[in-house]
């Protein structure tokens, strides 16, 4: 069965673009995948962040993924930094990964103008993405638009890496990019992707009303001046969102309304505002039950992380033995359930 792996940042609020782009298509592909989902806290703190609540975030993004319909019975749900072998495969691979396509990553140069200081994590994302991918010897990357750059730098280095110590075979896969229709939502700005860092954003859980503060400022298309004015749904932000939670019918009202001035865009943000928060509702509902039951995300994480951590181990040993590393005794001991005895130094 092909493998995904897919990852999201807890870097702020699970919002519909999250959603849209990604991880209502992780929900949909895990029926028919061998699925790996992740919360990549190590790829959050490449920004300036608040190290106090980022363990809350971590955990608040893993619950915004179960209620989205993330099912941990059938697909592997884990947090990046408790699984070690992320950030040693990313530096391995430092060894074959080129520095001026990480230079030339989009990402990179909009989130760089954005800081005083930039940081070599920055630069490095795409490294430890790659990682993230390939330690699972992925196939496939359910991602939003913004990431399929990233994508085709893991495809080079993968590229790069088998060359060089593949010893004849593609050990690493070259992993393609799944893309939703929704691969890349606007914010509620009208100008940039929507991104958690931006603050442009609705949030998954976020109630009705609060859905409403969200839309009632938000920008649509400059033309309509007045309410008398006409203007084209196609350069309007509001009319696209609505093509992801409205009825057809209402969608063609929508523009109808738009282009002829019957409306105004406070009108057509109230049908979107209400429509939201009804396709919002059951993951609202679904994150107030499993908020109900204390341990149970924990639990899930920690069994996605002894899952993925035997994975990730299998794979760094033979990354390490092609490498030509030395192997440390200990290595193959780390695992709890590897079946092998622990390592006589240790504590038992
Ligand atoms: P940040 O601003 O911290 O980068 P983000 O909102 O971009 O956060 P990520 O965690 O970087 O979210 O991305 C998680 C997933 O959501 C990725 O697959 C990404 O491609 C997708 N995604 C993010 N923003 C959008 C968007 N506006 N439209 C569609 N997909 C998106
Ligand atoms: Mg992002």
């Amino acid at each position: 069965m092909p493998r995904i792996f897919s990852g999201i940042q807890p870097s702020g609020e699970l919002h519909i673009g999250n959603w849209l782009g990604a991880v209502q298509n992780w929900v949909t592909l895990q029926q028919s995948y061998d699925c790996l989902f992740c919360v990549v806290d190590l790829h959050a703190i490449t920004a300036k962040y608040e190290h106090a609540s980022l363990a809350r975030r971590t955990r608040e993004m893993a619950l915004g993924l179960l209620a989205c319909g993330v099912d941990p019975d059938r697909s592997t749900l884990f947090v990046q930094s408790h699984v070690a072998e992320h950030s040693e495969l990313q530096w391995l691979l430092n060894a074959v990964a080129p520095i001026g396509e990480l230079e030339r990553m989009t990402q990179f140069k909009d989130k760089a103008q954005r800081v005083e200081s930039v940081p070599v994590g920055l630069l490095n994302y795409p490294v430890l993405m790659a990682a993230d991918i390939l330690l699972y010897h992925a196939d496939l990357v359910p991602v939003g638009e913004d990431q399929v750059q990233h994508l085709e730098l893991t495809r080079e280095v993968a590229r790069r890496w088998n060359a060089e110590f593949g010893g004849g075979q593609d050990y690493f896969p070259e992993p393609q990019p799944i893309l939703t229709e929704a691969k890349r939502i606007v914010g509620l700005d009208g100008g940039t992707k929507m991104s958690k860092s931006l603050g442009n954003t609705i949030g998954l859980l976020e109630s009705p009303e609060e859905i409403w503060q969200k839309l009632r400022p938000a920008k649509t298309d400059p033309a309509r001046v007045t309410r008398k004015d006409p203007g084209n749904p196609e350069v309007c932000n509001i009319y696209h969102l609505h093509k992801y939670f409205s009825p057809p019918e209402t969608v063609a009202q929508v523009a109808d309304n738009c282009r002829g001035a019957k409306w105004g865009c406070l009108d057509c943000k109230r049908v979107l505002a209400e429509n939201m928060s009804l396709a919002l509702a059951p993951i609202r509902e679904r994150a107030r039950e499993l908020e109900a039951q204390p341990g149970r995300v924990e639990e899930i994480l920690a069994a996605g992380a002894a899952t993925a951590g035997r994975i990730a181990a299998e794979t760094i040993r033979e990354v390490r033995e092609r490498m030509g590393f030395l192997q440390a005794e200990r290595q193959a001991d780390r695992r709890p359930d590897s079946g092998m005895a622990p390592p006589a130094r240790l504590p038992v």
